[in-house]
């Protein structure tokens, strides 16, 4: 079977959660699977080794673990980018749209450098939104926007074209 196959596989979908009328992709199965675990990891790093990453920047939670993961397996630094208030240094912080209203992620103001070759990966690519807030905090930063990376991109949503628009960079996924 092929990896994409496997990982749509093993996904659980999860109805109206966390609200009725959502399908939520449940990677947590994944997780407890040390050899679909190693597939992916083998696949990122061979898909993401020729972009000379010089770090990281996930978004939390989910995207932490498989973020922590590549930074390790591609030998580069691991960035958090954090739901508001949860950082214990000082921020730079972006908003972003949500359905209803805003929300607001941030990442400690000394964590990128001007020039680094940064991708920014979580588990699900939807709208585009937290994505898109996190390479704005990247390319504040002076840093370069290096690419975009997802375990899932939700192909029903505009997520993969709304980062291409903004961002001129196609963003990568699995499934
Ligand atoms: P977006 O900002 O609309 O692209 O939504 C992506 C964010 O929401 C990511 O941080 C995801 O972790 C989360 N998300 C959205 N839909 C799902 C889902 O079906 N499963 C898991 N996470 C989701």
């Amino acid at each position: 079977m092929q990896l994409s196959d496997k990982i749509k596989h093993t996904i659980r979908d999860v109805r109206d959660y966390p609200k009725p009328g959502v399908v939520f992709k449940d990677i947590t199965p994944i997780l407890a699977d040390p050899l679909l675990m190693n597939e992916m990891i083998t696949q990122l790093k061979t898909d993401l080794k020729d972009l000379r990453l010089d770090a990281i920047a996930a978004v939390e939670a989910r995207g932490f673990i498989f973020g922590a993961i590549l930074a390790h397996a591609l030998n580069c630094r691991f960035i958090p980018i954090r739901k508001a208030g949860k950082l214990p240094y000082k921020t730079v912080q972006q908003e972003y749209s949500l359905e209803y209203g805003t929300a607001a992620i941030e990442m400690h103001e000394d964590a990128l450098q001007p020039g680094w070759r940064v991708l920014v990966h979580d588990d699900v690519l939807a709208t585009g939104g937290t994505a898109g807030a996190a390479a704005n905090l990247v390319r504040h930063s002076g840093a370069e926007l290096a690419g975009f990376s997802f375990i899932i991109n939700l192909s029903f949503l505009p997520g993969e074209l709304n980062l291409l628009h903004h961002f001129g960079v196609k963003p990568q996924y699995l499934v």
